[in-house]
This record gives structure tokens, sequence and C-alpha cells, in this order.
């Protein structure tokens, strides 16, 4: 028999009376499962729940963990490798320090020897992170300066710093025989980004770091984005790179024309959308102020 959830709430209320005891948990099968995993293709595949899009590629051969969201979240993630391979993680790599890619390291670092990021990256998680006994932290064991390699079972895996950009530490790290690129949050696709100039983060910088990432991939690379708009929007083409350098370089072009036409950083931040990009969603309520008020930040201080 199959229960619809009208009927599992009533069968469920007959079997506890009605009453769901205190500190009693009860099972609920009609609960989505909060975390998903999705292959892309050849063994690599992203893992979502909360905080940054974690990326893996898991094979008998190989275990490589991109980011590592929340310690919670990392559990889940674990379990369900479990799934894949019974190996233990070979490399764990942080695209940058912000705590929705990092703080699941250490979960992970009882299943995992090597974690690698950006010399920067962990010099950014040390001072924003480090010293607090309340949030406490695992660092990466190795990192590198340009670029960082490594084979891993069918894959290479490679690892590229371009420049500051959403922090002053990101990383792309591409799986070079399939072609997929891990991203970190070097875009968020389809809706405003979060911009950190106290972790190193320049709007400008960004635009042209992006600039030199394009350059560097071709038109059949697979990128895995930290956030997007929507679940489906977290894996994309150089096209959404394109997009996000655009718009990036709009709001420096829009505010700096603001500031030219004597405008207050109030005034500017009231604005109700960037000039070409009036379709833009917010992921979280007064993303696009922001925006705009750190866009004006960054140009007073040049
Ligand atoms: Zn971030």
């Amino acid at each position: 028999m199959k229960l619809t959830r009208k009927d599992f709430l009533k069968s469920s209320a007959l079997l506890t009376g009605g009453l769901i005891l205190p500190g009693f948990k009860f099972y609920n099968p009609f609960q989505e499962q909060t975390y998903k995993f999705t292959t892309i293709r050849n063994n690599i595949g992203i893992f979502t729940e909360r905080g940054g899009t974690i990326g893996w590629y898991a094979t008998n051969d190989a275990l490589v963990v991109i980011d590592s969201q929340y310690p919670e979240t990392a559990k889940n993630l674990v379990d369900g490798l479990k799934q894949k391979t019974p190996r233990k993680i070979d490399l764990l790599f942080n695209t940058h320090h912000h705590g929705d890619h990092t703080s699941g390291n250490l979960f992970l670092k009882d299943y995992t020897n090597k974690i690698v990021a950006h010399e920067n990256c962990k010099a950014l998680q040390e001072k924003n992170y480090g010293g607090n006994p309340e949030k406490p932290q695992a660092y990466p064991t190795a990192t590198f300066t340009n670029t960082w390699g490594e084979d891993a079972g069918d894959e290479k895996v490679v690892a590229r710093y371009f420049g500051p950009a959403h922090t002053g530490g990101d990383s792309v790290v591409h799986f070079e025989k399939s072609n997929i690129a891990h991203m970190g949050d070097l875009v968020f696709n389809k809706t405003f980004p979060f911009i950190d100039p106290n972790g190193g983060g320049s709007i400008q910088q960004w635009a042209f770091t992006l600039e030199k990432i394009i350059k560097h991939f071709d038109s059949d690379t697979t990128f895995i984005f930290g956030h997007s708009i929507a679940d489906e929007f977290l894996t994309g083409t150089k096209k959404d790179l394109t997009a996000m350098k655009n718009y990036l370089s709009a709001l420096i072009d829009f505010v700096s024309k603001e500031i030219k036409n004597g405008k207050t950083k109030e005034e500017i931040a009231a604005a109700s959308a960037i000039p070409g990009f009036e379709d833009l969603k917010e992921r979280w309520q007064g993303a696009r102020k922001m925006n705009i008020e750190r866009a004006y930040d960054e140009l007073s201080k040049s």
C-alpha cells in the first residue's frame, strides 16, 4: 500500500494517540533528504547541502574532495562517498578560506592526511578564524603559490592561482582528463556575489582575474560554481564566467558614473538595478545594495 502524506499523518497520529511524546523524534519517511550527490561525468560530481558546492572524484583508485562546507554536512558527504569507494580521502582541497568552504575540514581531517590550498587561503583562514576556541579549525597541510598538480587515479588534478578576486586566495581546481574545473566562489551563477574586501577581495581585480581564467580554459570545460540562484545552475560553461565578469564590470561602471554625477553612497545604493542586469536575483536580502556599497568603497579608495 502506498501511503499519501495525509494517510501517513493520520496513521502516525493513530500510532501515537495523536501525541508526540517529549524527546521522542518520530521518523518521517516523507521528510526530504537535505543533501544531494549529482554526478557530472567520469566519477566526478558535486555534493550540495549547506554552504559552498563540494566537488568530488571517487573511484577505487582515488578519492578527491574539493571544499568541505560544515562539520555536520561533511559527515553526510563522507557517508555518501562510502557508497562510491572504500577509500579514505587522498586529497582534500580548499578553493578559498570562507567558513562555508573550510569549516568541514575539522570533520574531514580524520579521513585524510592531506589538505591543500593556496598560501593566501591558509593565511586568511588563520587570520579570520584562528585563535577562536569556539570555532576550532583544521588548516591546509600543504600550500602552493602559482600552480599545484598531482595524479589521482585516472585523473590529473591541477590547481591554479590567477590573482585576487572573490578573496585574496582563490584557486581554480581542474580535473584535466575530464575537463571539469571547480571555480570555488569565483562565480556566483545568475545571482549577486558576496564581496569581501577584508578577505583580500576586489571587484575590479575579480573582473580582471576572470578574464585570465576565461582565456585559460576552452569551450568544452564544465565548471562547478560555489553558489548559484538555483541548484541547476551550480555547473555551467565559459558563458557563465563571461556573464559574471560582465556583471562585475557593469557594477563598477555604474557606480563610478553615479559618483561622477555627484550622487552620495546612500543615493547610489538605493538603485533598484544595475543597468544591463535588471533580471539578476538576490540570494539574500540586501545583496544588490551590498554590492553597490562595496563598489563605492573600492572606488573611493583608488
Ligand atoms: Zn566565498
